[in-house]
């Protein structure tokens, strides 16, 4: 249920409001402050909410049930975008493109580090590479693990890349404090005991989409973290399994404004897993741009052909380079900052 307020409400009557709501009924009210106007969202049952008592109070505007399941990942409850900081002071959601740019695994010192130096050069915010590799065959390349984890913080020392990677279980958050944003993958978005525990720590997520999840279900992912408190996450469209074999998913272009309109949450595209190939990068990542996309997850690779996992849709360092100077000049047309 969603409570807009008159602008002349002052912050005392507000304050007694809120309290006689929680104290008639088992609710948690999420207080919007926008320059006009204050806007409550009430979350739990609210089927035993009077609405008209609540809507004949002085200082009400309107009241509206909310058919949404998610309600602190809804923009009815938080009409202006989420902007995250970084404790460095970078920004997603402020209205700029950010590249976040890497390999696909974490293999070594030379090319973790060598790598982050040219995508950092090439315009990229963040350094994302994997350590813990969930894979589709136990037999494939299982990532450098904690190993992998200590080489990407020693090219966030070298590069001042703040550092992307992925998370596979909650007994492993201990290991990511250097981490500055984690990452949930596609196969782990309903892993539920993970979201929660996520919930409960201070760094932004970025969320990515299942192979076969709607894009409520993954709004309802993102409603599981941040019921727990934590507010900061990234949403990212990386592909959908369909009945088309030529490319690795379907990006689902679409879910870009559809995120955006239904949330608050920056959206951010990943058309590296999205096409499976490298020469589709850089078309799908234009439209992600077009599409008002807040950034890229783009994988960069130092020899493709030798990558031990998805050097068939890496990019060289070169070829990034080119691909993200034209990324931001789309970027500018459509109102993006770099
Ligand atoms: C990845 O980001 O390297 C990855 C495994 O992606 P996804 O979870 O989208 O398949
Ligand atoms: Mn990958």
């Amino acid at each position: 249920m969603i409570i807009v307020l008159k602008p002349e409400c002052t912050n005392d009557q507000l304050e007694q409001f809120i309290e006689r709501l929680t104290s008639h009924y088992d609710l948690q009210v999420n207080t919007w402050v926008g320059t006009q106007r204050t806007v409550l969202g009430l979350i739990g049952d609210t089927s035993s909410v009077d609405m008209d008592y609540i809507a004949a109070q002085d200082l009400v505007e309107s009241v509206k049930r909310v058919q949404e399941p998610y309600k602190k990942a809804n923009r009815k409850f938080h009409p202006d975008n989420t902007v995250i900081t970084l404790p460095g002071g970078q920004k997603i959601g402020d209205g700029s493109l950010t590249l976040m740019a890497g390999p696909c695994s974490v293999e070594g010192e030379e090319q973790i580090c060598g790598i982050a130096e040219r995508v950092k050069t090439a315009g990229a915010k963040f350094l994302r590479g994997g350590a813990f590799k969930p894979r589709t065959s136990p037999y494939s390349f299982q990532g450098m693990k904690a190993e992998g984890l200590a080489l990407l913080s020693e090219a966030k020392k070298k590069t001042g890349l703040p550092i992307v990677t992925e998370i596979m279980r909650v007994s492993h958050l201990e290991l990511f404090e250097d981490v500055d944003i984690i990452q949930v993958g596609a196969r782990n978005m309903q892993n539920f005991e993970l979201l929660k525990e996520l919930g409960k720590i201070k760094k932004p997520i970025l969320l990515k989409r299942g192979l076969s999840s709607t894009i409520e279900e993954l709004l309802m992912s993102a409603e599981y973290i941040m019921a727990g408190g934590n507010e900061q996450v990234i949403l990212c469209e990386r592909g959908i399994r369909t009945f088309e074999p030529y490319t690795r998913n379907t990006l689902d272009i679409s879910a870009v404004p559809v995120l955006k309109k239904l949330s608050h949450l920056p959206v951010v595209v990943d058309p590296s897993h999205a096409g499976g190939i490298a020469w589709l990068v850089e078309p799908l990542a234009m439209a992600a741009v077009a599409a008002g996309a807040d950034g890229l997850i783009i994988e960069v690779h130092n020899d493709p052909p030798h990558a031990l996992s998805d050097g068939a849709q890496s990019l060289t360092p070169d070829q990034f380079d080119r691909i993200s100077s034209r990324l931001f000049e789309v970027g500018k047309v459509f109102g993006k900052t770099r």
